[in-house]
C-alpha cells in the first residue's frame, strides 16, 4: 500500500509535490486563522437558499414601525404609551411577550407607575432586555438593566449578539454572565429551552424572514383593528434598530431575536471548526493530485458532492460545519494540475510532427503486462541528411502513418527516426504477426517529391514486468538495434542478458547485504481450486528490488546464486517469510497451504533436514501446510541420494510439488517413486493449450495418469479464461497465473485469499 503510493507521489516531478504539500498547508493555515471564513459564509448563504424553511409561527413580532412613530412619536415613548401597546398585545390573547429594547433607568413617575401596572397585569409572563455593553473609558463590559420597578414585574433576559469579522450576526447566547450569575438570553426564555450556560450557539439563517408575521404597534394599538395573537409569545422591536444577518441583509435586530429563538425551537445547533473535513479533503486532494486522470476527474466531483451533502444534512440537523479550507484545497489542488499538466503538454510533443514524444511515454501509466515495442529507422541519418526539414517531417509523418495502420491508436515519436507503442496485452497473442505486417509494409519505398525513399526498419520488444517505462523502452530500443544488427526483422529484449560473469559476481556478493537491507522480499501468487473456485494456497516467489537494476528476475539470481553456493540462504530466507506467511493466513481464518521452490542441487546437502525441521519448529507451524516444489531432473531421478532426500522431506509432514513437469524426463516410474501429493504443468504445455492440440493431448492425458496415481495436478501460467476453462473440463485440479492473480506482497495475497469470490467470474 505504502509503497504503492510513493510510486503515485515519484511520477511528478518534486517541484510539483512540492506545489501540492505548499496547497495543504496554506489551505489549513486559512482555516486556521479564518481567513476561508468568506468563503464559507458564502457557501452557507447558497445552501440556506436550498433549505430555506419556515419559522414555527408560535412567535409574532409587534414593530415600532414608521407608522408607529409618525402617531406615536420618537423612541423612546412615553412609557404609559408603551404600557398602552402592551394591554392590547395582551388582550389580543398573547401568551408571552418580549420587549427587546432595554427600559433603563426611569422616567417620568405617572408614565413609569402605568407601565409597571402593564406589566404587572402580564403575571409573570413579560420578559424584558437587558444588555452588556463594553464601556469605551473603563474597557469594562459592563450591563445596562431595567428600571427596578420594571424588574420586580417581570423576568429580564440578556439580548446580546454576537457578531462576526464583518459584523454579521452570526450567533447569539444561551446566556450571559451577570452580577445575578448566569442571565438567560431572550431566546432561550422564549424557546423554553432549559439550558444555562454563558455559551453562544449558530443562528440558523434559514429559516425564512417572511414566514414571520409583523405588526405595526401603531396597528395593534388601535382595537377598532382587532388584531389577535392567540397563544403566541410577541417581540416588541424597533423597525430603525438593526444589524446584519447573513442572507438577509440589515434586519431588525428583533427579528434575529426571533431567528434565534426559532433555531433553539428547531434543535440543539452546535458549531463545529474546519478541521473536522479537512483530513477528507487531505485524502481526496492526494487523489486528485496523484490519481489517473479520471479517477482524478471523478474524485473532484464526488470530493465536492460529499463535503455539499454532507454539510447540507448536517446543516438540517443545525450542526454547522466550516468546510471552506477544504473546498479551497480541493479546488486548489484540481487548479495546480491542470497548470502542470498545461505546462508540461508542450514539453510531452514532439515539435516535428506533434505526436506525444518519449517523455509523454515515460509518463504513461502503463498496465501491467503490456509490452513496449520501440521502431527504429535504422538508416534514418543518412536519409535526413539529404532532406529539408519539411521534407523530414513530411517523412516523419508518413512513417507514422504507416506505423498506425494496424489500430495502433496512440504512436509515440522520439528524435532521429525512432518511434515506439504500448501494447497490451489483449494484443499479445498477435503481436509479433502485427509487427511482421508493419515490417513488410516498409518494403514499399516512401515517395517524397519524386523521390522513392527506401526505409529501412527495425522493431525491438520488452515484455519485462515491474521495471520502470524509462528502462524498459531503452531496453526495447537497444533490442530493436540488435535486431536491425542482426538483420532480423524484431527482437524480444533478453533479460538473461544481464547475467554476464561480472555482473554475477558483484551480484552474488551483494546477495547477504541485499537480504539484511529488505532489497530481497517474497511474492505470493495465489493458487485457485477449480472446484470450489477458492484461493487454496500460494506459490512463494522471491524477489530482488535492486535499487539500480531495478527488479531482477530469480530466474537470473535464483541460478547464480545456485552456482556460487549462496542458494540456502536464499531458501532458508524464503521459507521463513512462507511460514510467516502461513501464521498471517492462519491468523485471519485463512486454510491455505504454502509453496516453496526448492533447488535440486540443496538435496546433495546433509544439514538440509534438521535445518528445515529446526525453522519449521521454532515457528510452530503444522508442516502439513507447507509445500516444497521440486523442478523434476535427470539428478533427482539418478541420485539414489537426492531421491532418498526428497522422501526424507516428505517424513517431515511437508508435502512435495514436482515442478516445471512436462519439461524434464518425467516418466510414471519417476512419478511413482517420489512421494509427491501434487505434479505442476509447465507454463510452457499450458499457454499453448489454447491452439496446440497436441499439447490440449498431453495435458489432458497428464491430468488423467496423475490422478489415477492420487496426485492433484496444478496448472501455471494460466493467462486467459479459455484456458482456465478448457483446465477445468479436463479436471485440473488446480490454477496458478496471470489469469487469477499475479505474485504480489502477502498482504495483498493474503486480502484476495480471503475476499475475493471468482466464482462469479470465472
Ligand atoms: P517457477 O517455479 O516455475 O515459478 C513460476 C514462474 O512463473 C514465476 O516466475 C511466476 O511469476 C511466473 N508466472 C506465474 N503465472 C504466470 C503466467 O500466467 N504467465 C507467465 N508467463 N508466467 C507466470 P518468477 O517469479 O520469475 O520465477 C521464475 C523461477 O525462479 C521460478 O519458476 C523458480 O524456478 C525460480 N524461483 C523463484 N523463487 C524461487 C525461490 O525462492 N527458490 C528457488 N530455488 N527458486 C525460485
Ligand atoms: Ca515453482
Ligand atoms: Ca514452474
Amino acid at each position: 500500500m505504502i509503497a504503492r503510493l510513493k510510486a503515485l507521489v515519484k511520477k511528478r516531478s518534486a517541484a510539483e509535490v512540492r506545489y501540492f504539500g505548499w496547497a495543504a498547508i496554506l489551505c489549513a493555515l486559512a482555516g486556521w486563522f479564518a481567513l476561508s471564513q468568506p468563503l464559507d459564509d458564502g457557501m452557507r448563504i447558497l445552501r440556506d437558499r436550498w433549505r430555506a424553511h419556515d419559522a414555527s409561527g408560535q412567535i409574532a413580532a409587534v414593530m415600532i414601525d414608521v407608522e408607529s412613530i409618525n402617531k406615536e412619536g420618537n423612541w423612546p415613548w412615553p412609557r404609559n404609551r408603551l404600557a398602552a401597546l402592551l394591554d392590547s398585545i395582551r388582550e389580543s390573547g398573547a401568551r408571552r411577550v418580549f420587549i427587546t429594547p432595554v427600559l433603563a433607568g426611569n422616567t417620568d413617575a405617572a408614565a413609569d407607575a402605568a407601565l409597571v401596572a402593564a406589566l404587572g397585569r402580564w403575571e409573570g409572563r413579560a420578559v424584558i432586555a437587558s444588555q452588556h455593553e463594553l464601556d469605551p473609558v473603563t474597557n469594562e463590559r459592563l450591563e445596562v438593566v431595567p428600571a427596578e420597578q420594571f424588574q420586580a414585574q417581570a423576568q429580564v433576559a440578556n439580548v446580546n449578539l454576537w457578531f462576526d469579522w464583518k459584523a454579521d450576526a452570526t450567533s447569539a447566547l444561551y446566556g450571559i454572565g451577570s452580577n445575578v450569575g448566569v442571565r438567560k438570553s431572550m431566546s432561550t426564555i422564549a424557546s423554553n429551552s432549559n439550558v444555562r450556560s454563558a455559551n453562544a450557539f449558530p443562528i440558523d439563517f434559514a429559516i425564512n424572514l417572511d414566514s414571520i408575521s409583523i405588526k405595526s404597534a401603531a396597528h395593534v394599538m388601535n382595537r377598532s383593528n382587532n388584531v389577535r395573537f392567540d397563544g403566541k409569545d410577541v417581540f416588541i422591536g424597533l423597525q430603525n434598530d438593526r444589524v446584519n444577518l447573513p442572507g438577509h441583509g440589515n434586519t431588525p435586530r428583533s427579528l434575529v431575536q426571533i431567528i434565534a429563538t426559532e433555531t433553539l425551537i428547531s434543535g440543539s445547533p452546535m458549531s463545529f471548526g474546519w478541521y473536522y473535513a479537512y483530513p477528507f479533503s487531505i485524502i481526496v486532494a492526494f487523489i486528485i493530485a496523484f490519481g489517473r486522470r479520471w479517477t482524478a476527474t471523478i474524485s473532484t466531483i464526488l470530493g465536492l458532492k460529499v463535503i455539499a451533502a454532507a454539510s447540507m444534512i448536517l446543516e438540517s440537523n443545525l450542526m454547522f460545519l466550516n468546510s471552506a479550507p477544504s473546498v479551497l484545497l480541493i479546488t486548489s489542488v484540481v487548479g495546480l494540475r491542470l497548470w502542470f499538466s498545461a505546462r508540461n503538454k508542450d514539453k510531452r510533443i514532439n515539435s516535428l510532427t506533434g505526436m506525444p514524444n518519449l517523455l509523454a511515454l515515460r509518463n504513461e501509466d502503463i498496465r501491467p503486462g503490456s509490452t513496449i515495442v520501440a521502431v527504429k529507422v535504422v538508416n534514418y541519418a543518412e536519409i535526413s541528411a539529404a532532406l529539408s526539414s519539411e521534407s523530414e517531417k513530411q517523412l516523419a509523418l508518413e512513417i507514422g502513418k504507416r506505423l498506425s495502420s494496424f489500430g495502433t491508436t496512440r504512436l509515440y515519436h522520439g528524435d532521429e527516426g525512432i518511434f515506439a507503442w504500448v501494447a497490451g496485452n489483449d494484443q499479445h497473442n498477435n503481436l509479433t504477426d502485427h509487427i511482421d505486417a508493419l515490417h513488410a509494409f516498409f518494403l514499399k519505398p516512401v515517395v517524397l517529391d519524386g523521390w522513392h525513399i527506401d526505409v529501412a526498419i527495425s522493431f525491438g520488444l520488452d515484455a519485462t514486468e515491474k521495471r520502470d517505462v524509462s528502462s524498459r523502452f531503452s531496453s526495447a530500443l537497444s533490442a530493436a538495434g540488435e535486431a536491425a544488427k542482426t538483420g532480423m526483422r524484431w527482437k524480444h529484449y533478453d533479460p538473461a542478458k544481464l547475467n554476464e560473469v561480472e555482473w554475477t559476481v558483484s551480484l552474488m556478493s551483494r546477495l547477504d547485504s541485499a537480504i539484511q537491507n529488505g532489497e530481497i522480499w517474497v511474492a505470493y501468487q495465489p493458487k485457485l481450486d477449480l472446484r470450489t473456485k477458492k484461493v487454496i494456497g500460494m506459490e512463494a516467489l522471491v524477489r530482488w528490488s535492486h535499487p539500480e537494476r531495478g527488479n531482477i528476475s530469480p530466474d537470473q539470481f535464483v541460478l547464480a546464486a545456485e552456482q556460487n553456493g549462496r542458494i540456502d540462504r536464499l531458501t532458508y530466507f524464503v521459507l521463513e517469510d512462507a511460514l510467516l506467511t502461513i501464521k498471517a493466513a492462519l491468523a485471519k481464518g485463512l486454510d491455505l497451504t504454502v509453496a516453496v521452490n526448492l533447488s535440486v542441487r540443496m538435496l546433495e546437502e546433509r544439514d538440509l533436514l534438521p535445518t528445515i525441521r529446526n525453522i519449521i519448529a521454532r515457528h510452530g507451524v503444522d508442516p502439513a501446510r507447507l509445500i516444497f516444489e521440486v523442478t523434476e531432473s535427470a539428478a533427482v531421478r539418478s541420485e539414489t541420494d537426492t531421491m532418498a532426500a526428497l522422501n526424507a522431506l516428505n517424513s517431515l509432514g511437508v508435502s512435495l510439488s514436482v515442478d516445471d513437469y512436462g519439461t524434464g524426463y518425467s516418466t510414471m516410474d519417476y512419478l511413482k517413486k517420489i512421494n509427491a501429493t501434487e505434479i505442476k504443468i509447465d507454463k510452457g504445455f499450458i499457454s499453448a493449450i489454447g491452439h496446440s492440440r497436441s499439447d490440449r493431448v498431453l495435458v489432458h492425458s497428464t491430468i488423467e495418469l496423475a490422478h489415477t496415481l492420487g496426485r492433484k495436478v496444478v496448472a501455471e501460467g494460466v493467462e486467459d479464461f479459455e484456458t482456465l476453462d478448457a483446465l477445468s473440463r479436463m479436471g485440473c485440479d488446480i490454477a496458478q497465473g496471470f489469469f487469477i492473480a499475479r505474485p504480489m506482497r502477502r498482504d495483498s495475497a493474503l486480502l484476495l485469499a480471503e475476499g475475493i469470490d471468482l466464482q462469479n467470474a470465472a
